[in-house]
């Protein structure tokens, strides 16, 4: 799959003419368009995809998939943000998933509402790729939990400057509520 593709995958094609001519199609899908997916994350890279089109042994389309995005999201242990790569391979049969996808009778044109919406089955590939607790690489980072008690240490006031600060606001006069509540007049 080159990385400098131009063409944007178009959001729904003709799965079953696609099939029939054995066609591939490739193309990215910008991150704008990957709207589920940025959801999920802090930062969404544009995918790439690459769909082939065929038929089964039952003669059913068939399409097989690479698809490969990435995504920027909060580490679960360090919570610093780690990018993680989204690839994988997939197989996909329209027609096992829903009435809409068969063929209409007597080979008519494929109505626009029964096109494949590609893009979408891109995405969705994308959202199952999505780790469930994403994490840097193991013994990468450290629990986020173990960093704040380190940093809560050496922050740790002497509570006898907090006496002391006590103390003298005590002496203060009340303040003006008028003024506090208009500071401007
Ligand atoms: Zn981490």
């Amino acid at each position: 799959m080159s990385d400098d593709l131009s063409v944007v995958l178009p959001e729904r094609v003709d799965a079953q003419r696609l099939a029939e001519q054995g066609a591939v199609l490739e193309g990215r899908c910008p991150a704008t368009l990957l709207t589920r997916l940025a959801a999920q994350a802090s930062g969404v890279e544009g995918a790439t995809a690459r769909l082939v089109f065929a038929r089964d042994e039952a003669g059913r389309v068939l399409v097989r998939g690479r698809v490969k995005g990435g995504i920027t999201t909060p580490c679960q242990r360090c919570l610093e943000p780690v990018t993680l790569v989204l690839e994988s391979e997939f197989e996909f049969r329209p027609e096992e998933e829903g009435e809409e996808f068969l063929p209409p009778p007597g080979g008519a044109a494929v109505p626009a509402e029964r096109e494949l919406p590609v893009r979408a089955l891109v995405e969705d590939e994308l959202l199952l790729l999505c780790p469930m607790i994403p994490c840097h690489p193991p013994g990468s980072c450290q629990p986020a939990a173990a960093t704040e008690m380190a940093t809560a240490e050496n922050g740790r006031k002497n509570p006898f400057d907090v006496l002391a600060a006590l103390r003298q606001n005590a002496g203060d006069p009340p303040p003006d509520p008028a003024a506090a509540r208009n500071p401007e007049e």
